[in-house]
């Protein structure tokens, strides 16, 4: 009797429940990914997180292939392809990793119903959390939470399940089987828009934890926030394809403060999965009622576009938008900047900003993305009164880069601007904007807002409506 393991965003060999339980409960074993339309061309579509996807299924093949078993692709939606593809392969059950938003719980739903009505069984699975069950997380009241520290601390007491070892041999799928190909970016109607993005893949994504477990990681607590050096793992668009798993990345981290801290960082990952699957409606509105609605946000689309190009004529945020713009990732301190940047200092709506993330983003993860965004636009879970949340952008800069080697990273036009004007060059005289050679209003854009008086409107805003 064989199964279908049905992949989406679990693409890895090690510590796979799924897998494991597909392997253990049948002798053949088919596995497939579906391309769906819905989501290539759908509102999160994106060339460079398709291409990053790409590359993790043809890694995944690779390893497939040396344990004597393949990869199967197949086109379409997949509550018509698997129940084809299983009654092709004789299977009897289809096991997946379960998943949190509500497109993807929508999906699943209507996959089991297909495959229930050829009489194919189907199996739900952990492994995309580092908590197997975030849906039974709940307050002491019963009810999900909304405020991080509290659900931390439940979080931290929860069961965790074994790390599972890579199976070391697969069956084989059927030789009558078509077995598909993996298809080019440019087949999928999609492009490549970043420059120089991570390579996708469960042998990358080792590779980095690796590094991040030799190296950065005992210093995580401190080195997190500084812009311009290593201090991160760089996991994230990893994590959001599963080619690794939470789980095992929390077994692994060392004792110790710093492998606390970054704990506590997975948690938020954690943390707004739960979120999403109790409140799937923030995927489209603001989670405070009281915001709903009634925040007059702008759409100025020609700051907006300053804003995506990295040209506001702030350093730092524009050092975060060209980073995001080259790499398809940005660091997580230039991810609150240009954030409160967007929705405070322009007061530009932040589903504009959530979507521009999405299409660049290799992270770009309907959860995260849209608790981060609805948490800096201060319309969301964890509240803060809006204060909280409005960063300056100078004050950042000399705290976070101190010694500008982020912003010169990004913006080549400031290379040779002195330490005392990086954060605010339309500051320097004429003759040091000559010495330099970056002329404020030609080289480099004046600054496109006021930040203390755009602060005062944002708060105005926020007051009309509390
Ligand atoms: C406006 C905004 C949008 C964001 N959009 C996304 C997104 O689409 N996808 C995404 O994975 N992260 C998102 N983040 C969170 C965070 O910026 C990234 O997870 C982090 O920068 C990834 O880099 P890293 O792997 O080096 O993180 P590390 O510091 O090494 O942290 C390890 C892991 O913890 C998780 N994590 C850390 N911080 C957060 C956080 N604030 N929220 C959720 N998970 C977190 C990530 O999985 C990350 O890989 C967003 C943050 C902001 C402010």
């Amino acid at each position: 009797m064989s199964a279908l393991l049905w992949l989406r965003r679990d693409l890895r060999l090690h510590d796979h429940p799924a897998l494991r339980a597909a392997l253990e409960q049948s002798d053949g074993l088919i596995v497939v990914f579906c391309f769906d339309q819905r989501l290539l061309s759908g509102p999160h579509a994106s060339g460079p997180r398709t291409q990053f996807l790409l590359e993790c299924l043809a890694d995944l093949d690779r390893s497939l292939r040396e344990r004597d078993g393949r990869l199967v692709v197949r086109r379409g939606p997949p509550e018509r392809e698997l129940p084809a593809l299983a009654r092709a392969c004789g299977a009897r059950s289809v096991h997946f990793s379960a998943d949190a938003g509500p497109f993807a719980r929508e999906r699943e739903s209507r996959v089991s119903e297909a495959l229930a009505r050829s009489g194919i069984e189907t199996q739900s699975h952990p492994g995309l959390f580092v908590v197997d069950d975030l849906e039974s997380i709940r307050t002491g009241a019963g009810r999900p939470y909304t405020v991080f520290t509290p659900f931390f601390r439940t979080w931290l007491g929860q069961r965790r399940r074994g790390v599972l070892d890579a199976p070391r041999g697969l069956p084989a799928p059927p030789s009558a089987i078509d077995l598909g190909s993996l298809p080019r970016l440019s087949e999928l109607g999609l492009e490549q828009e970043v420059r120089d993005p991570l390579p996708g893949g469960e042998r990358a994504a080792r590779a980095a934890l690796r590094s991040f477990l030799s190296g950065a990681v005992a210093d995580y607590e401190e080195g997190r926030d500084t812009l311009g050096r290593n201090g991160v793992s760089r996991l994230s668009p990893y994590l959001h394809f599963g080619c690794i798993s939470p789980g095992e990345l929390e077994h692994r981290l060392p004792h110790g403060a710093a492998a606390e801290a970054f704990a506590r960082q997975l948690c938020w990952r954690d943390f707004y999965a739960h979120v999403l699957r109790h409140f799937p409606a923030n995927a489209r509105s603001e989670h405070q009622s009281r915001y709903r609605g009634r925040i007059r946000w702008s759409h100025a689309r020609r700051r907006f576009e300053a804003w995506c190009e990295g040209a506001t004529g702030f350093p730092l945020v524009d050092a975060g938008m060209r980073q995001l713009r080259r790499e398809g990732w940005m660091h997580n301190r230039a991810r609150m900047l240009v954030g409160s940047f967007l929705t405070k200092d322009l007061g530009i709506d932040w589903r504009w900003g959530e979507r521009w993330f999405m299409r660049l983003l290799l992270d770009g993860d309907e959860a995260s993305n849209n608790g981060n965004w609805q948490w800096i636009a201060s319309v969301g879970v964890d509240p803060q009164p809006a204060f909280r949340r409005i960063y300056n952008p100078t004050r950042q800069q000399a705290r976070f880069d101190p010694d500008g080697a982020y912003v010169r990273q990004y913006l080549p036009e400031l290379r040779s601007v002195p330490d005392r004007y990086l954060a605010e060059p339309w500051r320097m005289p004429p003759e040091v904007q000559r010495q330099a050679e970056c002329l404020i209003g030609r080289d480099y854009p004046e600054p496109i807002v006021d930040h203390a008086l755009a602060r005062q409107q944002a708060l105005a805003r926020y007051r009309a409506v509390s």
